[in-house]
C-alpha cells in the first residue's frame, strides 16, 4: 500500500500545479465528493497504465514567508526527501533563469532519480528550444506542454520505470492504523499510551522514504498492528517541518497507507475547520474511520456531555455516520485499552464480503420497502447486485439506466446493507452500471 511517492519541483510559475492537475486528473474521489471539503491540491493520487501513485506539487507547500530562493531550495528538500522520482520542472518560454539553477544545485545532493521535463514547449519550434537545458546537468530533457497535454505520456512512461521495487514490509497481516489530527490535539500521547498498553513487541522499520517508519506492536491477543508515523511524532528539525500545509500533506500520505484512520478531534476545543479536511480525505480516500475524542478529562461533565459532543460531531460530520466515536484521554487512559480492538472491528467490516444471494435478498426486500423512484416517467429498474471489492467494500447494481440511479437511492441501498451486516467505521461504495 505504500504508493511510490512523485514529486514535482521547480521555481514558480513554470507550470508545476498545471502538470499536477493534469496527472492527477479528476481520480480524486474514490468514496464520495463531501460538498463544502475544500482540496489542499498538493497531494494527490495519479495513475498511468497499472501504476498507482502518490503526486506532491512542492509549489503548493509555501515556507511561511523565507525570501523567494529560500523557498525554493525548501521545496526541492521535501522533495528529496518525499519522493522516489523527482519531476524538475522548467520552463522553455523564460529559458533557463537562476532560479532553475538554484533548484538544480539541491537536487545535485540527491540520488534520487531526477526527470528533467521542459514545460510550455507548445508547438514543434519551442521543442527545438529544449537544448539549453542540458547545462542543468539532468540528462535529456522532456518537452512537455501542460496547456495542450503533450508529452505527459512519455514523461509518465519514464517516470513509472524508476520506481523502486515492492518494499518488503507491506506483506504481513499487520493492521496498519494512523492517528491524524491537528497539532497538540494528543496524537503522540495516544501513541505513547497506546504502546505503553501493548508492550508486547515494538519494532520500528525504516523504509527508503521517510514516510514508510512504522511502529509495530501485538496486542494481547496476537494482533499485529502497524502504526504509520506522522509528522509531529518524529521531528528532524527542517524549517519546513512546521508549515501548516506540509502538516496536511504529510496527514494525506498517512491516510494513504493506512487500512484505518483515527481522527483525533480535542474536546477542549471542539471541531476546527482543518479537522473536517483530513476527515473528508479519509473518507474520500475510502479508509475505515474511527473518530476519537482526545482529552476528554478536561471536562466539566453532565449526564449530557457526551451525547452533545456526539450531536455535534454528527452534524458537522454527516458523511462520517458510519464511524464510532469513542471519548479518551491520554492522560487518565480512559478508555483507551479498547482502541485496538475497534481498530480491528473495523479492519474486519472492511474486508467483509458478501455473497451474492445474500446480497440479492436484501435488494428485495430494500425494494418491496421503498419502491424504486420514477424519474419523470421512467423507473429505476434494479436487477441485481454483486460485492466487487474490499477496503471499501464495494458493490456494483445492475440497473436499467444508470442515470436513474440517484444519490438519495444509493444512500437508502447503502443504509439497508448497514442495516443488515456490520460495516460500522467503514465507508461503502455503490457503482451503477446498466445491465447488458
Ligand atoms: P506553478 O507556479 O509552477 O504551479 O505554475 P502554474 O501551473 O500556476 O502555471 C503558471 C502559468 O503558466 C499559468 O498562467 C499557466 O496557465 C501557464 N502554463 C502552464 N503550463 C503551460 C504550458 O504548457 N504552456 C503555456 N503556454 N502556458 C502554460
Ligand atoms: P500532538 O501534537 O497531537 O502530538 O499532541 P501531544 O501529544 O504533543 O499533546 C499536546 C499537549 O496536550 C501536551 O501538553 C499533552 O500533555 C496534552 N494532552 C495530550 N492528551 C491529553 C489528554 O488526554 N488530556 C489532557 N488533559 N492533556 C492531554
Amino acid at each position: 500500500m505504500a504508493l511510490p511517492t512523485v514529486a514535482i519541483v521547480g521555481r514558480p510559475n513554470v507550470g508545476k500545479s498545471t502538470i499536477f492537475n493534469r496527472i492527477a486528473g479528476d481520480r480524486i474521489s474514490i468514496v464520495e465528493d463531501i460538498p463544502g471539503v475544500t482540496r489542499d491540491r498538493i497531494y494527490a493520487r495519479g495513475q498511468w497504465l497499472a501504476h498507482e501513485f502518490a503526486l506532491i506539487d512542492t509549489g503548493g507547500i509555501d515556507i511561511g514567508d523565507a525570501p523567494f530562493v529560500k523557498q525554493i531550495q525548501e521545496q526541492a528538500e521535501i522533495a528529496i526527501d518525499e519522493a522516489d522520482v523527482i519531476i524538475f520542472l522548467v520552463s522553455v518560454q523564460e529559458g533557463l533563469t537562476n532560479a532553475d539553477e538554484k533548484v538544480a544545485q539541491i537536487l545535485y545532493r540527491s540520488d534520487k532519480p531526477v526527470i528533467l521535463a521542459v514545460n510550455k514547449a507548445d508547438n514543434p519550434e519551442q521543442r527545438q528550444d529544449i537544448y539549453d537545458f542540458y547545462a542543468l546537468g539532468f540528462g535529456e530533457p522532456m518537452p512537455i506542454s501542460g496547456s495542450q497535454g503533450t508529452g505527459l505520456g512519455d514523461l509518465l512512461d519514464v517516470v513509472i520505470s524508476k520506481f523502486p521495487e515492492k518494499r518488503a514490509d507491506e506483506a504481513d497481516d499487520a493492521i496498519r492504523f494512523s492517528l491524524i489530527g491537528r497539532p497538540n490535539v494528543g496524537k503522540s500521547s495516544l501513541v505513547n499510551a497506546i504502546l505503553g498498553d501493548n508492550r508486547v513487541i515494538v519494532s520500528s522499520i525504516e523504509g527508503t522514504t521517510r514516510d514508510a517508519i512504522d511502529t509495530k506492536f501485538t496486542a494481547p491477543d496476537g494482533q499485529e498492528y502497524a502504526m504509520i508515523d506522522t509528522a509531529g511524532i518524529r521531528k528532524r528539525g527542517k524549517v519546513y517541518e512546521n508549515t501548516e500545509r506540509y502538516a496536511v500533506m504529510r496527514a494525506m500520505r498517512a491516510i494513504d497507507r493506512s487500512d484505518v484512520v483515527l481522527v483525533v478531534l480535542n474536546a477542549e476545543e471542539g471541531i476546527r475547520e482543518q479537522d473536517k479536511k483530513i476527515a473528508g480525505y479519509a473518507h474520500e480516500a475510502g479508509r475505515g474511520i474511527v473518530i476519537v475524542v482526545n482529552k476528554w478529562d478536561t471536562l466539566d461533565k453532565d449526564n449530557h456531555t457526551m451525547q452533545d459532543f456526539e450531536n455535534q460531531i454528527r452534524t458537522e460530520f454527516q458523511y462520517l455516520d458510519y464511524a464510532p466515536i469513542v471519548f479518551v484521554s491520554a492522560i487518565t487512559k480512559q478508555r483507551l485499552m479498547n482502541l485496538p480492538e475497534l481498530v480491528k472491528t473495523v479492519h474486519e467490516n472492511q474486508i467483509r464480503r458478501i455473497q451474492s444471494a445474500t446480497l440479492n435478498d436484501v435488494l428485495l426486500d430494500a425494494m418491496a420497502l421503498t419502491p424504486t423512484p420514477n424519474v419523470r416517467g421512467h423507473r429505476l429498474r434494479v436487477y441485481y447486485m454483486t460485492q466487487v471489492a474490499i477496503k471499501p467494500p464495494t458493490f456494483v447494481v445492475f440497473v436499467n439506466d444508470p442515470e436513474l440511479l440517484h444519490f438519495s437511492y444509493q444512500r437508502f441501498l447503502i443504509n439497508q446493507l448497514r442495516s443488515t451486516f456490520d460495516f460500522t467505521g467503514t465507508p461503502i461504495k455503490i457503482i451503477p452500471r446498466k445491465r447488458k
